[in-house]
């Protein structure tokens, strides 16, 4: 099996509140994911802006801080060989009607309700992965994640915890 790699993955405020879509989104996450960390928080203004500041010129910045902020948002991080782009790929493309014509069974195709209301987030590369893991879990230390902890959910045996949602160690 090849090295696990990392990404975030962020379910926002409108698919936690739907019952039907989050069970649905957690069923494909711990599927197809190794679940290393999950929590869930409810972000004030600046942090959800400090995260989106690549997108502080655009029009719907605004709009998309103010929902983001609207409730709580599940957070996790998720491993797999090809983990950002299987994500993203499995969310979609951002703009929900271009998601429900292309690939109707996306995740935001399925439960997205406007450009901004669409289901959950993916970092977009690398790069962005391990800032976006930094910022949501700045205890996370990548060096132990390669030296020690990669080889171990690889490897297995791994048992999911329901009650963390999370995959954890068999001892
Ligand atoms: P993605 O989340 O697919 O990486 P972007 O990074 O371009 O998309 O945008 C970040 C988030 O901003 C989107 O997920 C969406 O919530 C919101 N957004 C993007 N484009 C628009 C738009 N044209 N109108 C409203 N909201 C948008
Ligand atoms: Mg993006």
């Amino acid at each position: 099996m090849e090295k696990l790699q990392l990404t975030l993955a962020i379910i926002k405020p409108h698919a936690v509140k739907n019952p039907v879509a989050l069970s649905y989104i957690r069923n494909v996450i711990k599927n197809r994911f190794v679940v290393v960390k999950t929590k869930r928080v409810s972000l004030d203004k600046e942090s959800a802006g400090k995260f989106y500041k690549e997108h502080m010129q655009k029009f719907f910045f605004n709009r998309l801080v103010t929902f983001m902020t609207s409730g709580s948002i599940d957070i996790h991080i998720i491993g797999h060989s090809n983990a950002i782009e299987l994500w993203r790929r499995m969310l979609g493309p951002t703009k929900v009607y271009k998601a429900q014509f292309q690939d109707p069974y996306c995740l935001r195709g399925m439960f997205g309700i406007s450009d901004t209301r669409n289901v959950a987030h993916g970092s977009d590369s690398l790069t962005s992965a391990e800032r976006e893991i930094k910022f949501f879990f700045p205890e996370f230390s990548f060096y132990n994640w390669h030296t020690v902890e990669e080889v171990r959910y690889r490897k297995g045996p791994i048992i999911f915890n329901d009650y963390l949602f999370q995959h954890v160690r068999k001892l």
